[in-house]
């Protein structure tokens, strides 16, 4: 029996623990995470941290840059030849290899008394009125609490809602160090590739510089929001096929993995009595796909939420939907739900060479004062 038991241990669930340290180390003390992997677990991801993801966790007094990363100066959003390059300063973002920056985050909520049992797959999750059971292959736990911070596929979710959503598909594949395409020249440029919307996707193919083990690699892949899931759709693999080779690459070459985002949608319930949602599991941003600084956002406002809920003995959690989509948080998934509604609705090339193109001071507009910088 622990007070608290978080299912799941990436940005989301490692958030959720750290900020309940932060705020009520007295329930960090009686906190259980469960994950399935073991440290540093395999992680698909781009692995891209805007500045708002490093903001939240300064205000854990942790500081990210010390783990090894390849900065990004310029983020190229582009259709065709119409180019939108966007430079924030001191970086656009970083990219950091996930495994390793999962486990960093594990350590610091290890040192802050958080118990940690990993090889733990949940199998399901029971709220019964006075606690929450939870099945695992090592034996059923029971908690006051339990957050799903366990991913899109989170089993925690089915407890709280059988709706879907919105699920975005990737694939993802490495371009390992010396490989001719990985140039000294373009090592801190990121590209954002929407040419690929007239071929039947709703999103876009990405391009990232990165490190592995210390060398510059890259890592690319292809993002689908499916926002509009009854559209002609292009099939995945062969367009990430197509892209890859107008990049110069042989797709067959490389060892390309999928995996999907659950995107935030306003109606997804996000709680139940004694359950709470974070990250994926109650769904990021659905626009592109950025989920680090949100799933660690989320972390704040569910620490927040059990820390009161413990001290006014109420585990219902009635409010924690409404007070998620009116902070910073919310209201920034709110505007990127609305932009990909718009952006992945205009499929026709002529809209987009608008959107990249003319009207693209319009675009870097919204990104910079918008979408960007709502954590810091
Ligand atoms: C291909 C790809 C590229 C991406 N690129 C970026 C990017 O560049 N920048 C960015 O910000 N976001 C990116 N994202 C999104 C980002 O990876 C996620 O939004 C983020 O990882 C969500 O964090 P989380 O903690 O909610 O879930 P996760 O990181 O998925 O963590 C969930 C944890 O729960 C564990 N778990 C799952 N099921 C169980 C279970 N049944 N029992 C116990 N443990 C369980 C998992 O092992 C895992 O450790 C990308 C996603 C993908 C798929």
């Amino acid at each position: 029996m622990y007070d608290i038991i978080i299912v799941g241990s990436g940005p989301a669930g490692t958030s959720t623990a750290l900020h309940l340290a932060q705020i009520a180390p007295h329930l960090a003390e009686r906190t259980l995470v469960l994950e399935r992997g073991r440290h540093p677990r395999p992680k698909l991801c781009g692995g891209g941290l805007l500045q708002d993801g490093e903001a939240i966790l300064r205000r854990l007094g942790l500081d990210v840059t010390a783990l090894p990363h390849q900065d990004v100066l310029t983020a190229r959003f582009h259709f065709e030849d119409r180019q939108l390059p966007i430079r924030r300063a001191p970086v656009s973002f970083r990219v950091f290899e996930r495994p390793r920056l999962d486990a960093w985050l594990v350590r610091a909520m290890l040192e802050q008394g958080v118990t940690l049992h990993e090889d733990t797959p949940v199998r399901s999750v029971h709220p019964n009125g006075a606690c929450v059971e939870v099945l695992t292959d090592q034996g059923t736990y029971q908690g006051h609490v339990v957050v799903g911070a366990d991913g899109s596929n989170s089993i925690t979710r089915r407890a709280v809602t059988r709706e879907p959503g919105q699920v975005a598909r990737l694939l993802k594949f490495v371009v390992p160090p010396g490989d001719p395409v990985v140039t000294p020249a373009r090592q801190t440029e990121a590209d954002f590739d929407f040419s690929i919307i007239p071929w039947g996707s709703q999103g876009y193919a990405w391009d990232f510089p990165m490190l592995v083990d210390g060398e510059p690699a890259r890592n690319q892949g292809i993002y689908d929001t499916r926002y509009y899931p009854d559209a002609p759709h292009g099939n995945l693999p062969g367009m990430l096929r197509q892209i890859t080779e107008k990049r110069g690459l042989e797709l067959d070459d490389y060892h390309v993995k999928g995996h999907p985002i659950r995107g935030f949608s306003p109606q997804a319930p996000l709680a139940m009595p004694r359950v709470l949602l974070v990250g994926d599991a109650a769904g990021t941003d659905p626009c592109f796909g950025e989920g680090i600084p949100f799933s660690l956002a989320y972390g704040e406002l569910a620490a927040q939420e059990i820390a009161a809920a413990f001290d006014g003995d109420d585990f219902s959690f009635a409010g924690y939907q409404r007070r998620v989509l009116r902070s910073a948080l919310g209201r920034n998934l709110m505007r990127r739900y609305r932009l990909g509604r718009v952006l992945y609705r205009l499929r026709h090339p002529r809209w987009q060479r608008l959107l990249w193109g003319p009207l693209g001071p319009a675009m870097r507009w919204i990104i910079e004062h918008r979408l960007i910088d709502w954590a810091r």
